[in-house]
C-alpha cells in the first residue's frame, strides 16, 4: 500500500470493499495466485528477451500498461520487476538487397537500441552473441557468411573484434550492460565449428572482448536440454579442462521438453558444487492460452501431445515460472537468475496470414522471413512465417499485459489469497440405455494455487435432453455445466448395458471359468493389446497337436433382472483346421439360446457371434459361454476371445 494507509484508512477502504470492488488493477488487487519464494535476493536477475519488440513497433504493434495506457514496453516490464532486457545479436541477418531475415532482424544497430531503452528504464543489457547471420541453437550453428572458410585462428580473431566492435558501440550509446553469453545454445557446435578444441578459442575470444570493453559484465555460457545430465556434465568439464573464461553457467528450460524441475537442480547444482559456477535460467517460458493469433503455427498448441503440468492460462503461466525461480533460488546453489524468452513475441493482426506475411516480409517481425533462403534454405527459406510464441507472451494479441506479468513482483511477498478453479478435467460417463443417467456431482479442478480439488457442479441437463438421450440409441453426448464459474464439459456415451463381470477380461476376474476338456498346451488371459479388441486383456488359447483344443468359457450371472436378452462374443485366429465356435446361454444348466457357428479367418479378423434373444425370470441361473474345438492345421491351433456381451433387449 506504499504506506500511505493508515489504520482508520485501512478501516475505510475494508468498508469500501465490502460494497465496492476494487478497480482492475489497482495496487494489491491482484487475481493472481503467487506463492511467495523465499530468500528471493533482492538483486535476483528477472531477465526479458524481447529481441524483436523494435519489429514488432515497426510493424504497428502497440503495448499497454496495467491502466490500460499505450506505454513503453520497457517501462511496463520495469514496473513488473523486470530488470534484465536480453538481446541477441545476429552478425548480419540481411540479404544483398537489404532485406532483413526476419525474428527481429537483430543486428547489433538493433541491440544498442533495446539497449538504450532498457538501460532509460534501469535495467540491465544481457547480450546474447549468436555469432551466426541468423538463429543459432541446438541444431544449427551456421558460420557467418564473412567468415566462411576461415581458419580457426583467423576466426578466433574475428569473434574477438567483432565482439569488442559491439560491444564498443553498447558502450558509447551508454547502454548499462550486466551480462554477455558467448554462444547461444551451444549444445557442442558454435560458429560452424564442431569440436570442442575450436569451440573453446572462439569462446575465449567473446570473453576477453568482454573483460576488455564490459569488465564488471558477468560472462555466460549458453547450453541447451537439461534433460541429457550427462552432456550437462561433458560440457561443464571441457570448460573446465580448456580453462575457458566464464561466469555463469546458464541452461534453457521449457519445461514441455527440458525435464523436471527435479532434474533441473540436479544438473545444475552438480556444476556449480563441480566448478564455482553461477548458474541461471537463460531461457524459459509457458503457454497461457491454445490458442494461435497470427495465423503462424506455435512451437506448443493444445494438440502438441506434451504434458501439461500446468493449464494453459495465465494462472498457469504464472505458476510455472514461479516455481523454476523457486528452483533456481532454493535448490541450486549459486542460482542467479531466470529469464523469460521473448515474452513480448504478439501477433502483428488479426487479419490473415497474407496481411501478416506482407508484414514479416517488410519488417522482420515473424521468425523468418523468406529473404532469409539466401543463408538458411532449408528451414527458413521454406519454412518462414510469424510468431511461434505469440501464446507464450505476457501481453494479449492488442498488446493489453496479462495478468501473469505480476508475478515476478508478487513473488517476492507472495499473493496467497483463496484459491478458486483455473482448469477443470472433461468427465466421461457411460449410461445404460435402460438406466437413468447419473452424472457427477463433482469435477476435478487444477486449482490458481496448483493444488487440486474436486468441485461442485451444475448441469445443463433438461428432463427432455434426458429423456431425448435415452430414446436416441447408443450415440455419443456433449453435457456443460458450471463449477466455480468455470464451464465444465461431460462426455456421455449412450450405451446398451452389459450384464457380465469383466466382459473384456482386462480384470482377470474369478467370475470366468474355464474348462479345458483337452489340455490345450496354452489356454489363459493373455495381456497384449495389439491382439485384443478391447482393452490390453483376452482369453488366449494355442496348442500344437491336432484336436487339442476343446474348451467352454463361462460365466454365471448372478441377480439377472426378469426380461429379455441376448449374449454375443467375439474371435479371430489361425491355423484351426476345421472349427466348431459359438455362443450360448444356458439357464438352469438346460441351453436355451445358441449363435451360429463362428469362424476363424486370420490375425486381427474378429467375428461375432450372437445368440438368439431369450427370457428370463426371477429365481432362474443364467449361464453364458462360449465353447470352442478345433482340428488344429500348420504349428496348431491359436485364437482370441474378446468382448462377451450380455445386453438386454427391449
Ligand atoms: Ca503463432
Amino acid at each position: 500500500m506504499n504506506g500511505r494507509v493508515m489504520i482508520a484508512g485501512l478501516m475505510i477502504l475494508v468498508l469500501l470493499m465490502a460494497v465496492v470492488p476494487l478497480a482492475a488493477g489497482a495496487e494489491d488487487a491482484s487475481t493472481l495466485y503467487v506463492k511467495k519464494v523465499e530468500n528471493l535476493p533482492e538483486d535476483f536477475i528477472f531477465g526479458m528477451d524481447v529481441s524483436s519488440v523494435i519489429a514488432e513497433e515497426n510493424s504497428g504493434v502497440k503495448y499497454f500498461d496495467f491502466d490500460g495506457n499505450e506505454a513503453d514496453l520497457f517501462r511496463v516490464l520495469a514496473d513488473n520487476g523486470i530488470n534484465y532486457i536480453r538481446v541477441r545479436v545476429w552478425n548480419n541477418p540481411w540479404d544483398a538487397d537489404g532485406n532483413g531475415f526476419g525474428g527481429g532482424n537483430c543486428d547489433i544497430a538493433n541491440a544498442v537500441e533495446i539497449g538504450k531503452r532498457a538501460t532509460a528504464a534501469g535495467q540491465k543489457l544481457l547480450v546474447d552473441f549468436h555469432y551466426s547471420d541468423f538463429w543459432a541453437d541446438p541444431g544449427k550453428q551456421m558460420v557467418p557468411r564473412a567468415w566462411k572458410g576461415m581458419e580457426i585462428e583467423e576466426k578466433t580473431e574475428a569473434v574477438y573484434e567483432y565482439t569488442k566492435d559491439c560491444l564498443m558501440q553498447l558502450k558509447e550509446a551508454g547502454v548499462d550492460v550486466g551480462m554477455v553469453q558467448t554462444g547461444n545454445e551451444t549444445n557442442g557446435a558454435l560458429c560452424g565449428e564442431t569440436i570442442w578444441f575450436n569451440i573453446q578459442y572462439l569462446m575465449q575470444a567473446g570473453a576477453r572482448a568482454t573483460r576488455e570493453v564490459y569488465p564488471d559484465a558477468l560472462v555466460a555460457l549458453h547450453f541447451a536440454n537439461p534433460e541429457k545430465a550427462d552432456s550437462y556434465a561433458t560440457y561443464a568439464k571441457k570448460m573446465d579442462y580448456y580453462k575457458v573464461d566464464y561466469d555463469v553457467f546458464a541452461t534453457s528450460y521449457y519445461p514441455y521438453w527440458h525435464g523436471t524441475l527435479d532434474n533441473l537442480s540436479a544438473v545444475l547444482t552438480e556444476i556449480a558444487d563441480t566448478y564455482g559456477k553461477k548458474v541461471m535460467v537463460m531461457e524459459t517460458s509457458y503457454a497461457w492460452t491454445d490458442a494461435d493469433s497470427d495465423f503462424s503455427g506455435n512451437t506448443i498448441s493444445g494438440g502438441s501431445g506434451i504434458v501439461k503440468d500446468y493449464p494453459f492460462s495465465p494462472q498457469g503461466q504464472a505458476n510455472c515460472i514461479r516455481n523454476i525461480t523457486d528452483t533456481v533460488v532454493n535448490r541450486t546453489p549459486a542460482g542467479i537468475g531466470v529469464v523469460y524468452w521473448e515474452g513480448a513475441w504478439i501477433t502483428v493482426g488479426t487479419g490473415s496470414w497474407e496481411e501478416n506475411h506482407a508484414i514479416w516480409e517488410k519488417y522482420g517481425s515473424g521468425w523468418a522471413s523468406s529473404y532469409a533462403r539466401v543463408y538458411d534454405p532449408a528451414d527458413a527459406g521454406k519454412y518462414y512465417g510469424g510468431s511461434a510464441v505469440d501464446n507464450q507472451t505476457f501481453f494479449d494479441p492488442q498488446g493489453k499485459p496479462l495478468e501473469s506479468l505480476k508475478v515476478f513482483r508478487l513473488m517476492r511477498d507472495g499473493n496467497e489469497i483463496p484459491a478458486v478453479p483455473d482448469a477443470l478435467e472433461d468427465v466421461t460417463v457411460i449410461c445404460d440405455l435402460n438406466a437413468p443417467l447419473v452424472l457427477p456431482e463433482t469435477v476435478n479442478a487444477v486449482m490458481t494455487d496448483d493444488s487440486k480439488q474436486a468441485v461442485p457442479v451444475v448441469w445443463n441437463l433438461s428432463e427432455e435432453d434426458d429423456r431425448k438421450m435415452h430414446e436416441g440409441g447408443v450415440a455419443q453426448y456433449t453435457v456443460t455445466g458450471d463449477a466455480g464459474g468455470m464451464e465444465a464439459i461431460c462426455y456421455v456415451s449412450m450405451i446398451e448395458y452389459n450384464y457380465l463381470t469383466d466382459y473384456s477380461f482386462e480384470e482377470e476376474s474369478r467370475a470366468w471359468v474355464i474348462t479345458d476338456l483337452k489340455k490345450a498346451d496354452e489356454l489363459y488371459i493373455e495381456d497384449k493389446k495389439t491382439d485384443s479388441l478391447t482393452g490390453s486383456k483376452h482369453m488366449h488359447f494355442w496348442s500344437a497337436a491336432q484336436n487339442s483344443v476343446e474348451f467352454k468359457l463361462e460365466q454365471t450371472v448372478a441377480d439377472l433382472p426378469e426380461g429379455k436378452f441376448r449374449f454375443s462374443a467375439s474371435i479371430m485366429g489361425g491355423d484351426c483346421g476345421e472349427t466348431e465356435i459359438f455362443a450360448y446361454v444356458k439357464i438352469n444348466g438346460e441351453t436355451v439360446a445358441k449363435s451360429d457357428l463362428m469362424p476363424i479367418t486370420g490375425y486381427n479378423n474378429w467375428n461375432m457371434g450372437t445368440t438368439p434373444v431369450f427370457e428370463h425370470t426371477a429365481g432362474q441361473e443364467v449361464t453364458v459361454g462360449v465353447y470352442v474345438k478345433c482340428q488344429g492345421a500348420g504349428n496348431g491351433a491359436w485364437g482370441k476371445i474378446d468382448d462377451c456381451l450380455l445386453n438386454s433387449v427391449q
